[in-house]
C-alpha cells in the first residue's frame, strides 16, 4: 500500500483540521495509508507519529488549532535535521508528503527537495494570506472575521467615551488582514506597510493627527485606527506615545494578539481547506514541488517556489475603496 504522510507547521491557523480531515477521509476512498506527524518537522525528526484513520477525524472539522499540532523546528535549517527528516521519510516508504504551512514551512519543502525523490505538495494555511498563487489561504477568512467580531465591540466604547483607539491587528508584514478588517470596521484610519512605507511616517502621523482633530472638532465621536504589527516603531504604544507627545490626543491601545489564531474556521475556511486539500491527494500521486490553491474560483496547482517567493499585494480594489470612504 502506498503511503502518504502530512504535517502541519509553522503558525497554526483555523481550517488545519479541516484540511486534515479531508486528506485523510480522501486517502481512505483511494487505498493508500495517511501517516500524520506531530509538532511539524519535529515528529519527522523524532518518528513521531500516528496512523491517521476516518474515524479519528470525522469530528475536527468545527475545531481550531491542529490535531497533529504544529510547531517551529530549527534543525530544519541544518543539513543533519534535513537528512534526517529525508530518513524518516524513507524509513516509513512514505511516497509523498503534504505540508500544511505558511511560507516558512513550504521553505522547509524546498530544502528537503534535493535530498528526497518523493513528491512533496504545499497546502497554504496562515491566516496572514501571504502567499502568492491563492486568493485566500486557510485561516485567513476566520481571522479577519474574529477581528471585525473583536473591533465591532471596541468601538460601542470608543463611542461612549468618544475616544480614539489603536487597535493592532495580525499580519507579519502584510497588510491583508489590516485592510479587510479596517474596511469592515469602518475604521476612520488603516496604517499597514502598503500604505505606509518606513520614509513616510512622520508625514502619516501629521496626517494621522489632522484627521483626529478634525473629526474629534466636527462631532465628537470615536476614531478607530487599525494598525498592522511589526509597523510601527514601538508597537502601538510608540503610537499612542507620539499622538500624546505632539499633540496632546489621549488614546487607548489594544493588541488583538492570539485571539485571531484560534476559534471555529468560518464556513470559507471550512470549504477552502476541504477543496485544496482533497486537490493535494490528487496530486500527490502525479506531482511534485506543488503548491494547491484557488484564484478566482477555480483549484489549481503552482510551482511552490513561485508562490514562496512571490510577494502577494493587497488588493487594489480594497486599497481604492479606503482612499474614496476615509
Ligand atoms: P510558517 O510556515 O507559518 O511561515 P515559520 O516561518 O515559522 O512558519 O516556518 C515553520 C518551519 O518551517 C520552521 O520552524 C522550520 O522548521 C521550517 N523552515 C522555515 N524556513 C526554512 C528554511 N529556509 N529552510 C528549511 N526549513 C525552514
Amino acid at each position: 500500500m502506498d503511503s502518504l504522510a502530512i504535517i502541519t507547521s509553522g503558525g497554526d491557523a483555523p481550517g488545519m483540521n479541516a484540511a486534515i480531515r479531508a486528506i485523510v477521509l480522501s486517502c481512505h476512498k483511494k487505498g493508500i495509508e495517511c501517516i500524520g506527524f506531530y509538532h511539524g518537522y519535529n515528529g519527522l525528526i523524532d518518528d513521531d507519529y500516528q496512523t491517521l484513520t476516518p474515524d479519528m477525524v470525522r469530528p475536527i472539522m468545527q475545531y481550531g488549532g491542529t490535531i497533529l499540532k504544529s510547531a517551529r523546528c530549527p534543525q530544519m535549517h541544518t543539513d543533519e535535521g534535513v537528512k534526517s527528516v529525508v530518513k524518516t521519510l524513507q524509513r516509513h516508504n512514505i511516497k509523498a508528503l503534504v505540508v500544511i504551512g505558511g511560507d516558512g514551512s513550504f521553505r522547509g519543502m524546498m530544502a528537503l527537495q534535493p535530498h528526497w525523490t518523493g513528491r512533496l505538495i504545499g497546502v497554504p494555511a496562515t491566516i496572514d494570506n501571504d502567499l502568492a498563487c491563492t486568493d485566500s489561504t486557510i485561516g485567513f477568512s476566520t481571522a479577519v472575521n474574529t477581528a471585525t467580531q473583536a473591533i465591532d465591540k471596541i468601538r460601542d466604547t470608543a463611542n461612549a467615551f468618544e475616544r480614539v483607539f489603536i487597535v493592532e491587528v495580525m499580519g507579519r508584514h502584510s497588510g491583508h488582514i489590516a485592510f479587510n478588517v479596517g474596511l469592515a470596521t469602518a475604521a476612520e484610519s488603516i496604517l499597514s506597510f502598503e500604505n505606509c512605507p518606513a520614509q513616510d511616517l512622520a508625514q502619516v502621523k501629521q496626517t494621522l493627527i489632522e484627521q483626529i482633530q478634525t473629526k474629534q472638532q466636527n462631532n465628537h465621536s470615536s476614531f478607530v485606527i487599525v494598525l498592522a504589527e511589526n509597523l510601527w516603531p514601538g508597537g502601538p504604544q510608540g503610537l499612542q506615545q507620539a499622538l500624546h507627545r505632539e499633540a496632546h490626543i489621549d488614546s487607548a491601545v489594544c493588541v488583538l494578539g492570539y485571539i485571531q489564531r484560534g476559534g471555529s474556521p468560518s464556513t470559507e475556511d471550512r470549504i477552502l481547506a476541504t477543496e485544496l486539500a482533497m486537490e493535494a491527494v490528487e496530486a500527490a500521486f502525479t506531482e511534485s514541488g506543488v503548491m494547491i490553491g484557488k484564484e478566482q474560483g477555480r483549484i489549481k496547482r503552482s510551482c511552490i517556489i513561485g508562490a514562496t517567493e512571490q510577494s502577494k499585494p493587497v488588493d487594489q480594489a480594497i486599497h481604492s475603496v479606503y482612499k474614496l470612504l476615509t
